[in-house]
Order: C-alpha cells, then structure tokens, then sequence
C-alpha cells in the first residue's frame, strides 16, 4: 500500500500530515441547525445519516534536535464492537499503527498538543497494553489548556461518553500533564491560541518558522463546509462563543497569510484563508501538494 505524505517546511521547523483514524458521526450533529437539504450537498450522508471524517494529526519536527511534538492523537483504539460499528472504526488505523508505518517510534516523541480532550482527539494517548491501559507515547508531556483538562475530568460536555477516563487516567501520576492557562508559546515555534466555544478550553496550534504560519483549528471548524458563521457543531458547548473564536481565527490567518490545518476534512485538510465579502472564503494551498513516499 502507498501512503501519501504531505509534508511542509517552516524554516528549521518540518510539518508532516499523518491520519490519525478516521471516524464517521451523525451529519445532523455535525453541522446543528443547518438544514440537511443544505448540509448533505456538501457532505453526503450514508444510509445511517453518517458523514465521514478524517482524524488528521501533526508531527513536527525541529532541524538539528531529537525534540519530536505531535498535535492531536485522534481516536485510539478501545473500542468495543458496538462502538466500531456505530462509529465506523477501523481498528488498525489509528495514531501508533499509522507512527509505526511513518517509521516514528512512539517513545521518540517528546510532546504532544491537544485541542480539546474529546474522543476522537484524545483517544490514541492511550492503549491496552495486555490488559492494562498504558500511555501510548510514554515519554511525551501532554500540553492542554487546564480549563480543558479540569471540564473532561467533570464530565462537563453536552455530548455523552466524548470525555472517557481510559483516555486519561493512565497518565495521572507520570508528571507527564502540562496545563496551561491561556496563550502559550509551548516549544520552540509552536504556540497555542485559545479558541473557546466547542469546549470551554479548546485552543488551536500556531506552528511558525522562517516567516511562515500554520494553525491547527482544530473543532473551532471541522471540516471546510463549516467555514460559514452558523454552520456549527450540535456538539458545541457555546456556539457563540465558537463563532467568535472562528472568526479571530479566520482573520489571524488570512492576515498572516498562514496555512489552515483543517482536522476532520476528508479531503483537502490543508488550505490558505482569504477575507471574502463580510466573511472569509477557503482556496486550495499550492505549497502543500501531497507527494507520495515511499511504499510502506
Ligand atoms: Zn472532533
């Protein structure tokens, strides 16, 4: 099988694009009170009124240092057989099969930055390691805004089942939680943003070098058919409150001529941002071209 790389260059920085699962939700929950006549023409539903997602994740790399950060760890793999089918879970893609075959040892990453602590974000930090749960990148700190960390812990969400204990409490005790309050330049370049509304302390990822942005939105914006002020998740806490945080975003991009990093889009994750009439509109990114690597 040939698996297809995107990789990007900032300055000494190097970005690759890695799937971390994919997954498929209800298409009415994904995008609240749009209509559906208007929703399915840009997502098709399956015969269960799904919409397939991707889980993309971040490896960044640094020139001339073993430092090795990821962003987001997508789905993981503790499912049981009802919730593979409900939500269409491939059990043998997600975060360390797709390292193993980028020929990245999961203990060579050093830390790793989540927008929110979600399922389908946060699932692959952990993994049955005969029976018991264990951290998957077991040297990796864990850089997550402490609002965040405080809401999954109290369960406090309107999605059921989304914040799961598997997911976090092998790490308890490791020292390896790093909890953040607000704006944080977290390693060399890379930098968090607060992006409130889906959650209480979602945040996005600014990864900078050599003059050059990338922002990983994260669930401030989905997919790119959630570009449009109302086109918001069921799932948001705040809806408000999360278009407010999209359109900073939108702008901090547009205006800084960054790359956007769009996490669940199936198929076109990387775009540039141009302000359009009173709002935005998104254009495919020429300098983030897939090139094929080598069979794995
Ligand atoms: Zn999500």
């Amino acid at each position: 099988m040939t698996r297809h790389a995107t990789t990007i260059e900032l300055g000494a920085l190097r970005v690759t694009l890695l799937s971390a699962g994919r997954i498929r939700l209800d298409g009415g929950a994904m995008f609240g009170v749009v209509p559906k006549a208007l929703w399915a023409r840009l997502c098709p539903a399956d015969e269960e009124n799904r919409i397939d997602l991707a889980c993309h994740s971040l490896l960044i790399e640094w020139q001339g240092s073993d430092r090795r950060a990821l962003v987001e760890a997508g789905t993981g793999n503790k499912y049981a057989e009802k919730e593979r089918v409900i939500f269409a879970l491939d059990p043998s893609d997600w975060l360390l099969p797709n390292l193993a075959a980028a020929g990245v040892e999961p203990a060579s990453i050093t830390d790793v930055l989540l927008t929110h602590l979600h399922f389908d974000h946060a699932g692959g930090l952990t993994h049955d390691a005969d029976g018991r749960l264990a951290p998957s990148l077991p040297r990796a700190r864990v850089h997550i805004q402490r609002r965040e960390h405080d809401d999954a812990r109290a369960g406090h969400t309107v999605m059921t089942l989304t914040y799961r204990e598997e997911n976090f409490s092998p790490l308890d005790g490791t020292g390896l939680w790093n909890l953040l309050e607000g704006e944080d330049e977290v390693l060399p370049g890379v930098r968090v943003m607060p992006t409130p509304g889906h959650t209480r302390g979602h945040q996005s990822i600014v990864v900078s070098g050599g003059g050059r942005s990338l922002v990983y939105a994260g669930d401030v914006l989905p997919t790119r058919h959630h570009l449009r002020p109302a086109y918001n998740m069921a799932f948001d806490l705040d809806p408000l409150g999360n278009r407010a945080a999209k359109q900073a975003l939108l702008t901090w991009v547009a205006d800084h001529g960054a790359l956007l990093v769009i996490g669940h889009d199936v198929d076109q994750p990387i775009v540039r941002v141009r302000r359009w009439r009173e709002w935005f509109e998104l254009e495919p990114a020429p300098d983030a071209v897939p090139e094929a690597a080598p069979a794995a």
